[in-house]
């Protein structure tokens, strides 16, 4: 990924956002459906509580809930924060990402790398299960990526043994963790996810990714705290780990290598 970003005007990175703001809606959605086993196609958005059908008026992102106070058009049943929130978020790193790369091939991989990582937390979060699919999409958009910007077989070599090495080392700790707690302390979900997200970074970057995801995975803990069990939710934190690695890795690496 590179570094000099040209002067970007604030209509760009509007469009960023507005174009987050619709792939949250988009994938949000899409993700709820996969988790009630519904078609992801057909069938037109409802109210859960009356079942009416929404019109488009209704889905708008972010605008239709603080439109409406968060409430359905036409029963009144209160909608829950989640959709807005994470449209939301998606909405803001994808406008990151476009103040960080610009107009570039390096910008579209984040964009990709970014919607897999929202549809994983939100499926971690709904279903605590890390679908295949993202991760796998997300894997050989990286090797794509990579062909594209003329990085050859050393280029791809050289991000699956970084994937084989982040990915290895948790596995490997993870197993020795289960031995001593005598119950499993991370998912195959979120090993796998570790092994893709190594693809796309260096290894500075990739021993900083764990850091943030630790970090994050504690900040995380009262967000997802229900009935009384404490569980860390990794998918969420890797992808917010993975996020602020892809804005600020290198920067952050530069920096340290500086000091010593
Ligand atoms: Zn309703």
């Amino acid at each position: 990924m590179q570094y000099d970003l040209p002067a970007l005007s604030a209509a760009v990175l509007f469009l960023g956002a507005v174009l987050g703001l619709v792939f949250g809606s988009a994938l949000g959605c899409l993700v709820r459906r996969m988790g009630r086993h519904e078609s992801w196609l057909r069938g037109r958005s409802h109210c859960d509580a009356c079942g009416h059908t929404l019109a488009p008026k209704d889905l708008v992102p972010v605008f239709s809930y603080v439109a409406l106070h968060g409430r359905c058009r036409y029963c009144g049943a209160p909608i829950g924060a989640e959709a807005p929130v994470s449209e939301g978020v998606l909405g803001a790193v994808f406008a990151a990402v476009v103040w960080r790369f610009g107009l570039t091939l390096d910008t579209l991989e984040a964009f990709v790398l970014c919607c897999c990582l929202f549809c994983i937390s939100l499926s971690d979060l709904e279903t605590r299960e890390i679908p295949d699919r993202f991760p796998v999409i997300a894997g050989i958009s990286r090797a794509g990526f990579l062909l594209l910007e003329g990085a050859g077989w050393p280029g791809l070599w050289q991000s699956l043994r970084n994937g084989i090495i982040l990915g290895g080392t948790v596995l490997l700790i993870s197993l020795i963790m289960d031995q001593i707690l005598k119950k499993e302390s991370m998912g195959g979900g979120d090993i796998k996810l570790l092994f893709v997200l190594g693809l796309y970074f260096s290894l500075p970057e990739c021993l900083l990714l764990l850091i943030l995801a630790c970090v994050s995975g504690l900040l995380l803990v009262p967000a997802v705290h229900r009935h009384g069990e404490v569980r860390i939710p990794f998918g969420p934190a890797l992808s917010a780990a993975a996020v602020l690695t892809m804005l600020f890795g290198q920067q952050a690496v530069t920096w340290y290598l500086g000091l010593l």
